[in-house]
């Protein structure tokens, strides 16, 4: 007697189904606003003193994207932010990694960022 059950490929299906479901269901942040709002929460608190709720007014911060299942993308409707969930996650390491006191100087990033503007358009 033989039963083959091919439990790997099943599981690989199954995680696969529940990897693209939480994938385009989770909430994504708009790093762009994130950062934005992040920098205004500690110069806010700084200013008045209140350091010890910025790390939980950080955390609390949510600009949620809307996803278009149409296009696979996300769409931040506070600063027009357009991007697969890739390029989201690329932003948002490259947002993490720059250097706050050089954030206004030409950088990779803007070059990126207005590059793949001009791609949509
Ligand atoms: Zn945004």
């Amino acid at each position: 007697m033989m039963i083959i059950i091919r439990v790997p490929d099943f599981c690989l299906l199954v995680g696969t189904l529940l990897w693209k479901i939480s994938q385009e269901n989770s909430l994504v942040n708009c790093p762009e606003c994130v950062a934005r709002e992040r920098k205004a929460v500690i110069e806010r608190e700084t200013a008045s003193g209140n350091q010890e709720g910025v790390q939980k007014l950080l955390e609390e911060i949510e600009i949620p994207m809307k996803f278009d299942p149409v296009t696979k993308h996300y769409i931040c409707k506070r600063c027009g932010l357009y991007a697969t969930r890739e390029q989201v996650g690329d932003i948002r390491e490259r947002v993490n990694r720059r250097d706050p006191t050089r954030e206004d100087k030409h950088d990779d990033y803007l070059d990126w960022w207005q590059k793949s503007k001009k791609d949509k358009i």
